[in-house]
């Protein structure tokens, strides 16, 4: 008798946007007329720049010619854009990352999602809290959680590092050392970011380990602050600890296109294994490369058309943050993020709870944004709002805020 995977059953519901979606239906049934804003959303909302979709357009007609046809990609990618990003994403940053540590792949989740997989099953995982999903639940289903309790709102086995606004949002070193440590900045939900400094200590203590860190910097072509690291390779010793994870989701809005990629070094051993050729070996057997097209599209962002582009989308998204934070800030609220990345975090004001408030943002301003409490213990009495949005809409539901 064929058996289901009992760790799948331990996985909570993905009740948050599921929630929201009930909340904002039942509001809209009563009051019809309501003008909802939505400014909860993750997804960008801009259209491909015009190098990227020329890049594709030239991709495509060379894929309906005999003499130019490809057939599966290089699962490692292709080495056109692996040398782009390498160039451009590490190069450029004094970063010494070259093309064959690179991996290109359909997007960071899938990447977040299975590079557990080249770990022992009894590591010890870490995780930030509040956290982007996708780190906990792959972990459930891999069978590293325990039991999810309900009271304290976290599953048992996890290492859960709170970031709040007591720690600016970067997690404390735990003192039970964990095996794998998935940070993410800038960072989804809370909107902060992390200095060199501070990601130096969690280098250095992933090293004094033996601990490996799961970088993720989706968010990384936000940055703008001098003292931020794009890469955590910008850290001395992250070679030999840490595995980077990109998306040009955020970045050029390719998040119905698919591209990602992970960087593993060369040096990083666990085992006296390399890490590398284990995700090597992971991939070419359970994935079989991006489409070329995808790539083309990929290396444009990377021309000098391309970098203008989505330069001037990001910086559209960024006047839209910024008008929220001091929106924000002008009614009264306490307000983080924003700054280098599109997501803002406030506290609820007056010791509301997290729904509380989206109910309150709903009934009285017809505004939709995403509680806190939703991605973890510490999100409770948080609240988060993106930069996604047209800026005519941002401009009205900072009116509507402001005027409760
Ligand atoms: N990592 C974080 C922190 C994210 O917020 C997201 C998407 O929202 C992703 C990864 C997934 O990116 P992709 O679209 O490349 O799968």
């Amino acid at each position: 008798m064929a058996r289901v995977n009992q760790n799948f059953l331990k996985l909570q519901g993905s009740y948050l946007f599921a929630e929201i979606a009930n909340r904002v239906k039942q509001y809209q049934m009563e009051h019809p007329q309501a003008e909802i804003i939505r400014l909860g959303i993750g997804d960008v909302t801009l259209p491909l720049v015009p190098a990227v979709t020329k890049a594709m357009h030239a991709a495509v007609d060379e894929m309906g010619q005999a003499e130019t046809f490809r057939g599966y990609a290089p699962e490692q990618g292709y080495e056109f854009l692996r040398v782009a990003i390498a160039k451009n994403d590490f190069a450029a940053r004094g970063c010494d990352i070259s093309a064959d540590e690179i991996f290109v792949s359909d997007g960071a989740k899938c990447d977040c999602g299975n590079i557990q997989e080249i770990f022992a099953l009894e590591s010890v995982v870490a995780v930030c809290d509040p956290v982007y999903p996708v780190y906990v639940d792959t972990n459930v289903m891999a069978g590293r959680s325990g039991m999810y309790d309900e009271y304290l709102g976290r599953y048992q086995n996890l290492i859960y590092m709170p970031c709040t606004k007591e720690n600016h949002f970067v997690p404390e070193l735990p003192e039970t050392v964990p095996d794998l440590i998935y940070l993410c900045f800038p960072n989804n939900p809370t909107g902060e970011a992390i200095t060199k400094e501070a990601l130096q200590r969690w280098v250095d203590y992933a090293n004094a380990n033996e601990a490996v860190i799961l970088y993720d910097a989706a968010y990384e072509a936000y940055i703008s602050g001098k003292d931020i690291p794009h890469s955590i390779y910008e850290c001395e010793g992250a070679k030999t600890c840490a595995i980077e994870l990109r998306s040009f989701s955020k970045k050029a809005g390719f998040t119905g296109v698919r591209l990602g990629f992970t960087v593993v070094p060369k040096e990083l051993k666990r085992d006296g294994v390399s890490l590398r050729d284990l995700w090597n070996r992971r991939q070419g057997t359970k994935y079989n490369g991006t489409p070329y097209i995808v790539q083309r599209a990929g290396e444009a962002v990377y021309s000098t058309e391309g970098q203008k582009e989505i330069e001037a989308q990001i910086a559209y998204y960024m006047k839209n943050a910024k008008t929220i934070k001091s929106g924000l800030a002008a009614a009264g609220y306490e307000v983080y993020g924003g700054v280098d990345s599109p997501y803002i975090w406030l506290k609820t004001p007056k010791g509301l709870s997290s729904w509380d408030f989206f109910d309150y943002l709903l009934q009285e301003a017809n505004l939709v944004g995403t509680p806190g409490a939703g991605f973890g213990p510490s999100g409770e009495g948080y609240f988060r709002l993106t930069a996604f949005g047209s800026y005519e809409n941002t401009l009205r539901a900072m009116k509507r805020i402001q005027e409760l």
